[in-house]
């Protein structure tokens, strides 16, 4: 019997995908992204089917037989398939992996593609009209007919199963005559152009954008540089209108939906066409609808976080990306995609448009927009008459500060409190104080499993390491020298909360962060306090810093601004300015100027006079220079082959080998990683970089090839592409 060679790559970590023998009969239904059933080992997996073929490098015999063939219409949609063999490739991750990351985790464990029938119960008209009487000795049923004429309109077993209905009773009624079930369809077809919320009167710059990126057929990039509150989300809604107008779909990807529930609010509420949001919330079973919602057309608008990026869309018209210089979006474990750039390429892949748009773009697409790569639009105006806020730098020096806080900080405090306004404090790190010093000899208390100092939080009477989530109680005397005088140094939110408290008893006080607010809800009850708009102080970290709008803002604290600027990470800068204009943004959003207070001990700091006289579009043009006479990213491409073992010398050793072997993209290492020990793993780095790509992909490719050291017992590694960070 005639057998032919299927490729099936399956999740392993292995960067190699593997033949199967598939009987003739099986083969009408195996295309590419077509999930089967394989034995892999000892076990049985699902993979994708890559390719199909006559013959293979192994004799027929030793080859297995597919077990089962999961599909018969491709899970993958073949534009989904390309973009998963691209980031394969290009991010020198396994096939496999990738394309699992790419389905629905309900889909990886085998679900169907297709949904189950949706069943739904309805009473007949003589199970509207039977006489309870009748009914008085089979107390269930009457309870599941009454359920039944609650609600005519039909109900799911789901909703029955809440009253204790369970799918017998109902079957009963239905044999009975009283009740019948029929299969509920979502209504197909397109959806729904029209508004339920008219479009704002765009500005002459917002038309100019939205026109822009209408009048343009097939692929572009779009990058729209406009300050914070000027209107881009109101861009994004009428362009999103006119595409559904053209029957097609958009996918919107944002950094943290959960923490911008206004973002999606906003967007459902302009529409009335079925708006589904992936975020972190949903069950495996809710996500799956979505999908296929989406894979159907049925959903026109489909916001979503990194991994929404892999959404199948029937008719796609758009893919936006908010705040697209946003860290979140780089995938840090595992397969360690940028949803940025991939989204850039399923938009060639689909050809369709793509639009990034941030207050403060990354360096990375300002320098594609000013070669024209991508098309720079610019919106340079807030909306709504609202004036963009002052910033006012605070000099540290010298003075006397109560916790972190100088006293002409607190006053201005003061004076905004009693104008009946909220003030913003930020800070960029949770907890009490980042560091326990010895005020006699200088120790600091270390994190026993990294190269780290714990952070101490106070409520909790602990110190608590965030690279690896070590506690350990506070200590009473220093390790090195036995004093009993340690001290904290440094403010955390914590702290904060203690002395704005003390100085402003009277008004209410809402942290944010993640130890004070653990979940959605009681995120969405700050926020609805907040939204009151009554004086109060919001103090707390960057889940503050992203997307918001608070009307009622009118002065930002910067308690830190320099954190940033001495960093061993080269994005340190960029980072750091993105940030603080990035919270500056969320003053003075409605109507009257807010103000910013910097507090800062450089407060002659270049980049921050550039960025107080020039604004951030002019700094980020400076930085961008910078990188260049430094020939760094985005006037090179680097990656970072990251190892890891509980010998440094064997991980060092490892990379050493690897820098002989690589030397097209002139390997810079290796060395120890600016955190050198985490989690009781040594970290050690090469990073390769060259200012053409095709040789840092020939360099990689010698990871694979016959000359790669031996991997010592023990040393993990692994390949970061396009890094984002360095640490
Ligand atoms: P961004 O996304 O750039 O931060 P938003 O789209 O959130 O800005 O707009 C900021 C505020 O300005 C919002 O309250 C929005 O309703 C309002 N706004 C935006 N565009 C207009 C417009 N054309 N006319 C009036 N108000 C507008
Ligand atoms: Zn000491
Ligand atoms: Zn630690």
């Amino acid at each position: 019997m005639s057998h032919h060679i299927v490729h099936v790559a399956v999740p392993v970590p292995l960067r190699q995908i593997f033949d199967y023998l598939a009987p003739a009969a099986m083969l009408t239904s195996l295309q590419p992204g077509v999930r089967v059933r394989v034995s892999f080992g000892r076990r049985s997996l699902i993979g994708v089917v890559c390719d199909i073929h006559n013959t293979s490098t192994l004799p027929q015999g030793h080859l297995k037989l597919i077990e089962e063939v999961l599909d018969q219409e491709p899970a993958l949609t073949p534009a989904l398939f390309k973009l998963a063999q691209f980031a394969s490739t290009y991010y020198f991750h396994p096939i496999g992996e990738v394309l699992a990351q790419a389905l629905p985790v309900a889909l990886r464990h085998g679900d169907p593609v297709e949904a189950e029938p949706d069943l739904r119960w309805r009473p007949t008209p003589l199970g509207m009209l039977l006489a309870k009487e009748s009914l008085q000795r089979a107390p269930r049923q009457m309870a599941a007919l009454q359920l039944l004429r609650d609600d005519p309109q039909g109900i799911s077993r789901e909703f029955a199963q809440v009253f204790g209905i369970t799918t017998r009773d109902l079957a009963t009624l239905v044999k009975r005559g009283w009740a019948e079930v029929y299969e509920h369809e979502e209504p197909q077809g397109l959806p729904s152009a029209q508004l339920a919320q008219p479009a704002l009167p765009a500005s002459q710059e917002q038309k100019l954008a939205i026109e822009r990126v209408l009048n343009t057929t097939g692929f572009q990039t779009f990058l729209l540089e406009g300050i914070t509150g000027s209107g881009k989300t109101e861009v994004y809604l009428q362009i999103i209108a006119e595409v559904l107008q053209r029957g097609r779909q958009a996918l919107v990807l944002v950094p943290e939906i959960s923490l911008t529930p206004q973002t999606v609010a906003r967007f459902q509420h302009r529409f009335r066409c079925p708006v589904v949001s992936l975020h972190s919330g949903l069950s495996d079973k809710e996500r799956m609808n979505a999908w296929r919602r989406a894979r159907h057309g049925q959903a026109g608008i489909i916001i979503g976080t990194r991994s929404a990026l892999f959404t199948p869309m029937r008719h796609p018209g758009i893919i936006i990306l908010d705040e697209e210089h946003d860290a979140s979006f780089k995938q840090a474990e595992g397969f360690k995609y940028h949803a940025r750039d991939l989204a850039i390429v399923r938009a060639r892949i689909e050809n369709i448009p793509i639009l990034l748009g941030s207050a403060t773009p990354s360096l990375e697409s300002l320098h594609n927009a000013l070669r024209s790569r991508y098309v720079h639009l610019r919106l340079k105006q807030r909306s709504n008459h609202a004036s963009l806020p002052v910033f006012h730098r605070v000099d540290l020096r010298q003075k006397k500060l109560d916790e972190g806080l100088a006293p002409e900080t607190l006053e201005r405090i003061q004076r905004h409190l009693k104008q009946n306004r909220q003030v913003l404090v930020f800070v960029n790190r949770r907890g009490y104080a980042p560091v326990i010093l010895c005020h006699d000899c200088g120790w600091r208390v270390p994190c026993p499993h990294c190269s780290t100092l714990p952070t101490l939080h106070k409520a909790e009477a602990c110190i608590l390491c965030h690279h690896c989530g070590f506690r350990q109680p506070i200590p009473l005397r220093c390790t090195s020298c036995g004093s009993r005088d340690l001290r904290p140094l440094g403010v955390g939110t914590e702290r904060l909360q203690g002395v704005l408290e003390r100085h402003f008893p009277n008004f209410p006080l809402w942290r944010i962060d993640r130890d004070a607010v653990r979940n959605q809800r009681a995120l969405q009850k700050v926020m609805d306090d907040v939204h009151r708009n009554e004086p109060g102080l919001l103090l707390g970290t960057q889940m503050l810093a992203k997307g918001h709008h608070f009307a009622a803002v009118g002065l930002v604290v910067i308690v830190d601004a320099d954190s940033g600027l001495f960093s061993a990470d080269f994005r340190g800068p960029e980072r750091c300015v993105q940030m603080i204009e990035q919270v500056a943004g969320r003053a003075g959003r409605a109507g009257q100027a807010g103000e910013v207070l910097l507090q800062t001990h450089e407060p002659e700091h270049p980049l921050l006079t550039t960025l107080l006289t020039q604004g951030y579009s002019a700094l980020a043009r400076q930085l961008l220079e910078e990188r260049r006479s430094l020939q760094l990213p985005p006037w090179s491409y680097q990656a970072l082959l990251h190892a890891q073992s509980n010998q440094r010398e064997a991980t060092l050793e490892f990379l050493k080998q690897v820098h002989d072997i690589t030397t097209e993209a002139s390997p810079y290492g290796p060395i120890m990683a600016p955190i050198e020990k985490k989690a009781g793993l040594f970290r050690a780095h090469l990073l390769l970089q060259s200012t053409k790509r095709a040789d840092l992909h020939t360099a990689l490719e010698r990871l694979n090839g016959p000359d790669a050291p031996l991997l010592p017992d023990r040393v993990r590694w692994w390949l970061d592409v396009d890094p984002q960070d360095l640490l």
